[in-house]
């Protein structure tokens, strides 16, 4: 599955309840699921885990879509040609 198809099998199953949310309730419901996502690191539980990474995901998917990002369009053009700084693949930045 492409992302631009997640985002659109995420805009039909929740589409209307994440417009009626509005963008800043949607924000910190990602917000909250990126806790339990590093909640989840810490168990090391991989069921656990995966279901966490998707979650954070669909709320992504369901947060840039209330604002009109095509995420796959957007992370192309940012990432498609290396690291956005260095323009490099594997990134040649100095490490921070
Ligand atoms: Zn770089």
């Amino acid at each position: 599955m492409r992302i631009s198809e997640a985002q659109k099998l995420i805009r039909e199953i929740y589409g209307e309840r994440d417009r009626k949310r509005g963008i800043v309730k949607t924000a910190l419901h990602l917000g909250e699921e990126l806790g339990e996502l590093f909640h989840a690191l810490r168990t090391n539980n991989v069921d656990n885990l995966r279901e966490e990474f998707a979650d954070v995901l669909a709320w992504l998917l369901s947060l840039s879509d209330l604002i009109s990002v095509d995420l796959e369009d957007a992370f192309i053009t940012r990432y498609g040609e290396g690291c956005p700084k260095c323009r490099s693949i594997p990134c040649k930045c100095p490490e921070v």
